[in-house]
């Protein structure tokens, strides 16, 4: 099946990463399901594109029942999910010493539980399918670790290994995994950090080197049209100016 048709269910669907992957797919006739919290966000994306069959839905992916109530619309709508985009995350990037315990816990439940929620949502799908493909938009900090980043880079470790885990135990299922790791690319993710500073620096650090959303994912395009015997387990795309 090449993209055209195929049914794809995408969290932090709203902005970012997301959105631009969404725009590529709905031109080339995908089939998609769209999570995020701003539904008024993926209300006007779906208007975007009138041509592309597009659903969407209310998710907060740290709500378990939230992903899987996504997973049902999808397969109630087109009856099976070909590929499960994780894509939702936060970086609220502060020093350990700042101590920001709620900061700590929102990094783990958006960008690890609800990784694994997504999984757990799609898999009995997929198995009974015995096709599918799950992505994950991990990170370069999911490779390297950067100061005032520690726990925001050990989200980033745990996906890539639950990835890996994934796909040594899917591969007679016939389901792919892919990891997604960019480096810097201009969105909003800035906007999740509290303190000004660190916001700023991040801000100026995209304005200045970022990659745009379309070139990440035109990278997770990539991964979804390859042929079955064809799995793309990593991709970094680094902006070419990043150390
Ligand atoms: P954006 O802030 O533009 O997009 C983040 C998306 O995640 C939004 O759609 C947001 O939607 C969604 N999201 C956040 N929290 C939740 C939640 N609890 N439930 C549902 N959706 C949620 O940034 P990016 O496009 O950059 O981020 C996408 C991914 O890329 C993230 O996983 C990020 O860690 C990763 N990444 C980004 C890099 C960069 O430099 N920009 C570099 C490396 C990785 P809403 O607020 O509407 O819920």
């Amino acid at each position: 099946m090449s993209l055209k048709n195929k049914v794809v269910m995408i969290t932090g669907a709203s902005s970012g990463i997301g959105e631009a992957t969404v725009s590529l797919l709905a031109e080339q006739g995908a089939k998609l399901v769209l999570g995020a919290r701003r539904v008024e966000r993926l209300k006007a994306i779906k208007e975007k594109y009138p041509q592309a069959e597009i659903y969407y839905q209310t998710t907060d992916v740290t709500k378990q029942a939230d992903i899987e109530f996504l997973a049902k619309l999808a397969r109630d709508k087109f009856g099976r999910i070909d590929v499960l985009f994780n894509n939702a995350g936060i970086m609220p990037t502060a020093p350990l010493e700042e101590k920001q315990v709620h900061e700590w816990k929102a990094m783990l439940d958006t960008n690890i539980m609800g990784v694994l929620y997504g999984i757990g949502a799609v898999l009995p799908a997929m198995i009974q399918q015995k096709s599918g493909h799950i992505i994950s938009t991990d990170s370069v900090a999911g490779h390297v670790v950067y100061p005032n980043s520690a726990v925001y880079c050990g989200t980033k470790f745990a996906v890539r290994a639950i990835m890996e885990g994934l796909r040594q135990e899917q591969i007679d299922n016939n389901i792919k995994s892919t990891l997604i790791s960019p480096g810097t690319t201009d969105t909003e993710l800035y906007q999740s950090i509290s303190d000004k500073d660190s916001s700023n620096q991040i801000l100026k650090l995209q304005k200045e080197i970022g990659m745009q959303s379309i070139d990440v994912a035109k990278a997770v395009v990539y991964a979804i049209d390859t042929p079955a015997e064809v799995s793309i387990s990593d991709m970094i795309i680094r902006a070419s100016k990043q150390r």
